[in-house]
């Protein structure tokens, strides 16, 4: 499958099936964002929800 570089997705999380693992861009067209937060205050508090685990990793 040929994978699109997104050059307005800029992500370094290469354990994601939707990474271009050569560069650090997300391949999707869109993505979701949210948060595991009541109350988000800093990045940390916000998620990628589009985020899919590879396969080949993260055992
Ligand atoms: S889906 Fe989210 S975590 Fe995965 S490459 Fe795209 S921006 Fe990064």
């Amino acid at each position: 499958m040929d994978k699109k570089k997104n050059c307005n997705i800029h992500c370094t999380v290469k354990q994601c099936a939707n990474n271009l693992e050569t560069e650090d861009f997300c391949t999707l067209d869109m993505i979701r964002v949210g948060t595991h937060e009541s109350n988000p205050t800093v990045p940390e508090c916000t998620d990628c929800n589009s985020f899919v685990k590879r396969s080949d990793c993260c055992h």
